[in-house]
């Protein structure tokens, strides 16, 4: 009954580890240690360093731990890096899936939880986005994740494959317990720059665009908490054990936060007031992605834990500091 988590050293990977473990299952990790860490692994959990796309070891890692059902996480995750390098971005998000979804069927592995992202709906003409609204992502990364996501439809129906595809909106937060966070370094998302900002490790920040059509013209986004997301995967699994049907979700909270919202909170939980800075849009950002967020609740009874601002920044500013000590950010 070990339950193979792929990127299990990187940022959402670990929290999941860390949830399987607090919940007596077994683990094994396979990461490439390409943006993973070694460190943001428990010691329980089995560490295997190789590719998620090597569909012999893949074959291997499962017959040798008994596995009987994948957590797959391992990807690459940055939108513009994934214009400026769309086949890179097809390689490791789609083709490297499709070796590991073809060792979980040639193994007879029958559950599969895949990290998937809101950036599928691409630009959508509802808010929020029900997770059946047509797909139409702009950019390479959300092309690569919603191919994986056809596959697994596909080798599902053909093969007695069940899955979850839980469509990801923004992750925050950290570990409550202190135990892991986002250490990945040069990290673009807002709340770790913020963070970053106030402990005084960047000189300031910047909003990316001020323009656009949202109550204070800053961009709305739907940040959910890292352990609240790792438990919407335990769920997952559970009723996947129990029968449930292939099925996609959204994770996230349902309500959306400004840019400037968010460095405000930044602002207060922090006590200090670094320079920011009003800068052009970035690149492909859409004004505003908020999920509809009820069918992870109806379908895996999943309630969220942290689902509060200052508390998820509480935790970021917390890991980010810790990192400091480590001399790793
Ligand atoms: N953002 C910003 N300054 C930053 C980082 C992000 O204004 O230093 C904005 C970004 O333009 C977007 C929002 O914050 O509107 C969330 O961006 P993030 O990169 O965290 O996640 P995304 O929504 O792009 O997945």
């Amino acid at each position: 009954m070990t339950v193979l988590v792929t990127g299990g050293a990187g940022y959402i990977g670990s929290h999941m580890v860390l949830a399987l473990l607090d919940a007596g299952e077994k683990v094994v990790v396979v990461d490439n240690l390409s943006t993973g860490f070694w460190w943001a692994l428990p010691p329980e959990a089995t560490l295997v360093t190789g590719d998620c796309g090597d569909e012999a070891l893949m074959k291997r890692v499962i017959a040798e731990h008994g596995v009987t059902a994948i957590a797959h996480f391992a990807a690459k995750i940055v939108v513009p890096e994934s214009v400026a390098d769309p086949l890179g971005y097809y390689l490791a998000n789609t083709v490297k899936s499709r070796a590991l979804i073809a060792a979980a069927v040639a193994s007879g592995v029958k559950h599969f939880i895949f990290s998937s992202t809101a950036a599928v709906y691409g630009e959508p003409a509802t808010m929020p986005v029900p997770e059946d609204l047509p797909l139409d992502p702009v950019s390479p990364y959300g092309r690569s994740k919603l191919m994986t996501e056809w596959m697994l439809q596909d080798a599902g129906k053909a093969h007695g494959l069940n899955y979850v595809v839980l469509r990801y909106f923004n992750v925050a937060g950290a570990d409550p317990q202190g135990r892991t966070g986002q250490s990945t370094p040069n990290a673009t998302h807002l709340i770790k720059v913020a963070a970053q900002a106030a402990l005084g490790d960047r000189p300031k920040m910047q909003v990316f665009g001020t323009d656009f059509a949202t109550p204070d013209g800053s961009c709305l986004r739907d940040y959910i908490q890292v352990s609240d997301l790792a438990d919407a995967h335990l769920k997952a699994l559970s009723y996947l054990r129990a029968g449930g049907a292939s099925t996609v979700l959204n994770c996230g909270y349902g309500r959306g936060y400004s840019v400037l919202e968010v460095i405000e909170v930044v602002k207060r939980v922090s006590g200090v007031d670094f320079p920011v800075e009003m800068a052009p849009r970035r690149a492909g950002d859409p004004a505003a992605i908020i999920a509809k967020a009820d069918r992870v609740r109806t379908e895996l009874g999943w309630e969220p834990r942290y689902d509060d601002l200052d508390q998820i920044v509480g935790q970021a500013l917390r890991w980010e500091r810790f990192l400091k000590t480590k001399n790793v950010a």
